[in-house]
């Protein structure tokens, strides 16, 4: 997921939100990478059963929470002192979405895709846990994939309701069913709400409450791993937010038997902690070595990248694991997240791409497929998968194509897992294949054509960024970071990704 720290965002935060928006639907049969642009019409839509019912989770993924949102909306349990700040309103509305039509109802009984049985990496994708945990098992295996990652309850949201029992009986039946190990290749994403690094008190304890509870959940599914991001210094000084994320695990392992909280690397935007990997190993020196085996990083290719690690050239990505095994231990590496990058090398943006279309390149995604140290991990899609549907064939229930009054129906946009699909059986087949082969050379060559709009206007962005940042500095001493300059809030465009 982005680097979406709980501090205030720019403009970028909610423009990578939208990208982020994931769900499960049908439709789609052409699984050839090489025909991915080809879309299928609308009879590709949303999974969730009804608007109403999936309503809830479907926009924690969608929508960005802001931090007015995150930490002023007031909650029946957890009153807040402060009155909450009204900015809702203000921000982007909830995406509209398109409604399935009875073709995408029928259609969800046929998988995307065959999992891939037999191989040594196990990629997957974020999908959707709509009403109820279990439920995502099913999503998994629709789009084909042998791992993945789920929110455990609502991540915009302080208060859920427990895990039901049946759920959970629920969740271990169906993988065993299905074959997951769900010990080893499911990995929930945490809240973005939770930010452990954080000094105020009040918030620190329930940010502490939610994070134990969702760790608590994942004992309780046979979840061994766990993603969260590490948080923000709020701009108090790293050593000290360090110190207090050091704690909180700490206490966190201490109050658990067998789950293993596993940090996410970020893109190091503005008071990000984890763009760094040396963030990692200062982390890492301040929890007791007696917990270490109970501490996991999760690499997100995406925000390394934007982070300044160069994943692209092999050589660069050799480096990078180097420097990863100096600094914290190839030991402590227990996922991925694969997603490609919108935005350039070290520009700090958090914006997923789909796999080859970004700056990253079919060639990283090469290099991870084939890298024997991440075998048996959990690899994540966390790629856009939102797309505007074509109107239905026959017109009929298809609702989404329909404009609605004051609304342009252009703007509703249904997820389309068959992307995930794809992008599973596409990074599956680079697994051995010679990248100097004309075979992978066409497919890089397709998929970078497909992005490159959009890599030209992220480049544009990022030079102007930097050119103002330049004129900056030689005007005076800038400013510390984390403030956000001007520029930081005029480079997003509000259009959503
Ligand atoms: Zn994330
Ligand atoms: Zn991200």
């Amino acid at each position: 997921m982005c680097c979406q720290s709980p501090e205030p965002p720019a403009r970028e935060d909610s423009e990578s939100k939208g990208t982020h928006k994931r769900n499960l639907s049908n439709g789609a049969s052409e699984l050839s990478p090489a025909r991915r642009s080809k879309r299928q019409k609308a009879t590709v839509s949303l999974k969730e059963q009804s608007d109403s019912e999936a309503e809830e989770s479907e926009t924690e993924i969608t929508v960005a929470p802001k931090k007015e949102e995150k930490e002023n909306k007031p909650t029946s349990k957890t009153p807040q002192k402060k009155s909450p700040i009204k900015k809702e309103a203000k921000e982007d509305p909830k995406p509209k979405k398109a409604r399935k039509t009875k073709k995408d109802q029928e259609a969800e009984a046929t998988p995307l895709a065959p999992r891939t049985k037999g191989l040594r990496m196990f990629v997957g994708a974020h999908v959707s846990a709509a009403k109820g945990v279990f439920n995502s098992i099913h999503n998994s295996e629709q789009i084909g994939g042998n791992a993945f990652a789920l929110f455990l309850k609502s991540q915009r949201k302080w208060d859920n309701p427990a895990l039901q029992d049946e759920h959970r009986d629920q969740f271990h039946k169906l993988c065993a069913e299905k074959g997951y190990d769900a010990s080893k290749h499911v990995l929930p994403h945490g809240s973005y709400l939770v930010n452990l690094a954080q000094s105020d008190k009040a918030k620190s304890k329930q940010a502490y409450a939610s994070f134990l509870d969702d760790l608590r959940r994942c004992e309780a599914l046979g979840i061994k791993l766990y993603n969260f991001h590490p948080g923000s210094t709020n701009q108090t000084p790293l050593p000290e937010a360090l110190a207090r994320l050091a704690e909180m695990l700490t206490q966190a392992i201490t109050e658990t038997k067998t789950v293993i909280p596993v940090l996410e690397t970020m893109c190091g935007h503005g008071n990000t902690i984890g763009g760094a990997l040396s963030e990692f190993r200062d982390l890492l020196a301040l929890i007791p070595t007696e917990h270490h085996s109970r501490i996991g990083i999760c690499i997100d290719t995406c925000h390394s990248f934007a982070a300044g690690y160069d994943l692209s050239s092999p050589e660069g990505f050799k480096a990078f694991l180097t420097e990863f095994d100096e600094l914290i231990g190839i030991k402590f590496l227990r996922a991925l997240h694969l997603n490609d990058s919108k935005a350039p090398r070290g520009s700090k943006r958090d914006l997923h791409a789909n796999i080859g279309t970004g700056f990253l390149g079919l060639r990283a995604f090469h290099n991870v497929m084939n890298e024997p140290r991440f075998e048996d991990l959990p690899m994540v899609l966390e790629t856009p998968i939102d797309r505007v549907p074509v109107k239905d064939e026959e017109g009929s229930d298809s609702e989404s194509a329909k404009p609605k009054k004051g609304k342009k129906p252009a703007a509703a946009t249904v997820a389309d897992p068959g992307v995930w699909a794809r992008e599973i059986k596409l990074l599956e087949s680079l697994i051995g294949m010679d990248p100097e082969g004309e075979e992978f050379k066409t497919l890089e060559k397709k998929l970078s054509e497909e992005g490159r709009g959009e890599r030209e206007r992220l480049q544009d962005q990022h030079e102007r960024k930097v050119e103002a940042e330049e004129k900056k500095k030689a005007k005076g001493p800038g400013k510390a970071k984390g403030q956000k300059s001007l520029m930081d809030m005029m480079k997003g465009d509000g259009k959503k990704d």
